[in-house]
Parts: C-alpha cells; sequence; structure tokens
C-alpha cells in the first residue's frame, strides 16, 4: 500500500462468506473487477481468508476479504471455517453468497446467526441467476450472477447504504469548534520512524483539520517555549504517553491535556472498560500473569514501549514481580482466564470492529483490559487530569 492511500484500520472491510461452490469468490472477483480470488469448480480453493486493501466505487477505500467456505469437513475443513468465523472479528459489512440453486440452508443460516449476535450488517446475495430461479424477498437480499453481472452493480450499492448507516467517528474534532488552537507534543526519539510522523499523529491531525481548528505540533522539550509564543490559549494539549509526565508539569493547570493513546481508546475501543481495567495494576501480586498485545509488528512505530518501558514501570509501581506474556498482529489469545490483566495498544493499525471484539473478549472473560496511555498516565499519577475531554470519566479515577 502507497504512503498516500487511505490505512487499513480506516478502511470498511467486507467480508464474503459463504459455502464451498457458492459461487463466492467468483462473485468477489466480479463486485472488485479483479481476480483477487482465486475460482475453480473444485469445492475449497479458498483455503485462508484473502484481504485486499482497494477503492472499490462508489464505496471508496474499503478491504476486501475473501474467506473459505463455512461448510468446509474433515481436519484441516474445520481449521478453515475457524479462520471464516475468526474473520468476522474484523468485518465491518458480510455479504453471504448462497447458491441460488439451493437457497438457504443450514450452514448459511449459521451464519447469519452469528451475525445477528455480533450485530454485524449483512447482504444475501443469491448466486448464479443466470442459470438458477433465486428470489430476493428482503430489503437485504439481491439475485446476482457474476457471470453476466446482473445485480453486481445493485450490490455495490447496497453495500454503501450499509456503510453509510455506520456513524461519523471522531478523534477529537467533535470537541473543537472553528479557530480552536490544540498543541501536540511529538517527542523525536530514536522510537520516532524517520522522515514522518506515525499514523495516531497523522489520524489527529487531520480530524483537527476536518473540524476547522488548528494545531501546533512541537516536541516535549518545546513545550513552554511554544505555549508562550501563542497568543490564543490552546483548548488542548496532546502529547504522546511516553512524555506525559513531564508534559503534564510544563502545561499550565487551566489547559485540557491528554494523550494520542486515550483519545484512540475512545476513537475505536470503549474508554469506560480501559478506565475501568486499569485499577487492576493495584491488586497485581507476584506471578499474576499480564498480557501485553499490540495490533501490528510495526515496532518501530511503538518502540520498547510494550516490551520495556511498560513492564519496568509496572513492576516499579506495584513493586511486585508479574509475568508478562506478549502478543502482536493478528495472534491475540481466544482465552485470556488466565491472565489478570491485559494491557492493549493503541490499536491504531486494527479497524474498530477487530479492537472491539478484542475488548467484548475480555469483558466477557470477566479479564481486566486496559491500553498503554490508560496504564502509563495512571502509574505517573496524572489519568485524572489526562481525561479532561471525557469529564464523566474523571470521577472513576
Ligand atoms: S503496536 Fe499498536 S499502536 Fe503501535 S503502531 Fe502497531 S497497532 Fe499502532
Amino acid at each position: 500500500m502507497s504512503l498516500n492511500s487511505t490505512p487499513s484500520g480506516e478502511r470498511i472491510h467486507i467480508g464474503f462468506f459463504g459455502k464451498r461452490n457458492a459461487g463466492k469468490s467468483s462473485l468477489v472477483n466480479a463486485v472488485t473487477g479483479q481476480r483477487l480470488a482465486i475460482v475453480s469448480d473444485v469445492a475449497g480453493t479458498t483455503t485462508d481468508p484473502v484481504t485486499k486493501a482497494m477503492e472499490l466505487l462508489p464505496l471508496g477505500p474499503v478491504v476486501i476479504i475473501d474467506t473459505p467456505g463455512i461448510d468446509d469437513e474433515g481436519e484441516l475443513g474445520k481449521l478453515r471455517v475457524e479462520k471464516s468465523y475468526q474473520a468476522l472479528a474484523k468485518t465491518d459489512i458480510a455479504v453471504v453468497a448462497a447458491d441460488g440453486n439451493f437457497g438457504l440452508t443450514q450452514a448459511e443460516l449459521e451464519l447469519i446467526e452469528r451475525l445477528k449476535t455480533k450485530k454485524i450488517p449483512y447482504i444475501i446475495a443469491y448466486t448464479k441467476c443466470d442459470i438458477s430461479d433465486p428470489s430476493a424477498k428482503n430489503e437485504n437480499e439481491i439475485c446476482v450472477s457474476a457471470k453476466t453481472g446482473e445485480g453486481i452493480e445493485r450490490l455495490k450499492e447496497m453495500i454503501a447504504a450499509a456503510k453509510s448507516e455506520e456513524k461519523e467517528a471522531h478523534i477529537i474534532g467533535d470537541k473543537l469548534d472553528p479557530g480552536d488552537m490544540v498543541v501536540l507534543v511529538v517527542p523525536i526519539d530514536k522510537a520516532a520512524p524517520k522522515g514522518r510522523l506515525i499514523l495516531p499523529q497523522q489520524q489527529t491531525i487531520r480530524d483537527i483539520l476536518d473540524s476547522h481548528a488548528m494545531c501546533v505540533v512541537t516536541q516535549d522539550d518545546k513545550l513552554t517555549q511554544t505555549l508562550e509564543s501563542l497568543n490564543v490559549k490552546p483548548k488542548f494539549v496532546i502529547c504522546d504517553s511516553q512524555v506525559f509526565g513531564k508534559v503534564s508539569r510544563d502545561t499550565p493547570d487551566d489547559i485540557d491535556l491528554t494523550s494520542f493513546s486515550i483519545l484512540f481508546a475512545n476513537y475505536k475501543g470503549n474508554l469506560r472498560l480501559a478506565v475501568e481495567g486499569v485499577k487492576a495494576l493495584d491488586t497485581l501480586c507476584n506471578n499474576d500473569e499480564v498480557l501485553i498485545a499490540e495490533g501490528c509488528t510495526h515496532h518501530r512505530q511503538c518502540g520498547d514501549i510494550g516490551t520495556v518501558k511498560l513492564p519496568a514501570l509496572i513492576k516499579r509501581f506495584t513493586g511486585k514481580d508479574p509475568q508478562f506474556t506478549w502478543t502482536s498482529g493478528t495472534e491475540f489469545r481466544d482465552d485470556l482466564t488466565k491472565y489478570k490483566l491485559v494491557i492493549h495498544c493503541g490499536g491504531c493499525m486494527l479497524n474498530e470492529k477487530e479492537m472491539q471484539s478484542r475488548l467484548q473478549a475480555a469483558q466477557a472473560q470477566g479479564v481486566p483490559i486496559t491500553n498503554y496511555g490508560i496504564a502509563i498516565a495512571y502509574m505517573n499519577g496524572i489519568l485524572k487530569r489526562s481525561l479532561s475531554p471525557f469529564p464523566q470519566l474523571m470521577e472513576m479515577v
């Protein structure tokens, strides 16, 4: 993906699901206008979910996920079915491809039940309508033919309509008025990628500009000078979690201060859950297991926060010696029950759906979950202040 393209976490993820030989892969190719999927008459050709980021009109930037058949059999087949269902964790909109010759069978009905439980909007596409006579009775159903192109444009419009029902989310823009000033504090240390800002910083700047507010970007050692040079009082100072302590000391009390991590916990996650979760640090004992989870393997972006700085800070704060485990990318654990606490990164490379699935998994298993920025702010005694854009949560600390 080029540097100018929309990050994967911000793209709408469209998952195509269906039984083997339901014509799902042909449908993916017809919708995308590309040979994304391998099409074959041999059932079960798609063995792993295939993802591709692309521009898809009239939708804009999307990620297409083509999944293996949901009726696969045998040991390997079961694993493939599991992978298909795992893809639901990141699916914003699902297209259920059902062979028009057979209509909805038990496998599709079970999938639809899961989609309903996970509140994922879905469209049922009855395939092969050039050789069958299916009837689409409901408004989320359509008959399509990858061979003749019938129904394909309408299906894209239906996906676009499902997308537009999603709410417009903001990082900070909804708390700004046009003309407001925001100061962003971005330390350029050895963990910072060469020649550019990291994704959460770029996205925050864009969100501020979208709100017709203004921003100044500075480093932590220039913050005092920056504030003195402004002739308007900033509405917010937003900093990297790592320099929270110093930035808090240098920011006058009457200016609201927060961090990129806290804003992203709210943007993609569940800030209340994360604030509740951080209190598990108070009861951590020797040998308690702590999972530190990162959303990608781009370690240059998050440096050694997860592997070095956070564990050291936790040991110092608690005076205990917990056991740490790390995961990164897609390898988030299913069974979290042995952990006393999960600390997740900001998840800038994950889409909102995937971040929510991780939070819900921890919540369902009764395991406290928080994020880097909140944990660091809490241990530095400045969480309350850093929640100032969210006054309803300040009393929890
Ligand atoms: S580790 Fe997390 S916060 Fe850091 S770049 Fe990856 S997804 Fe983003």
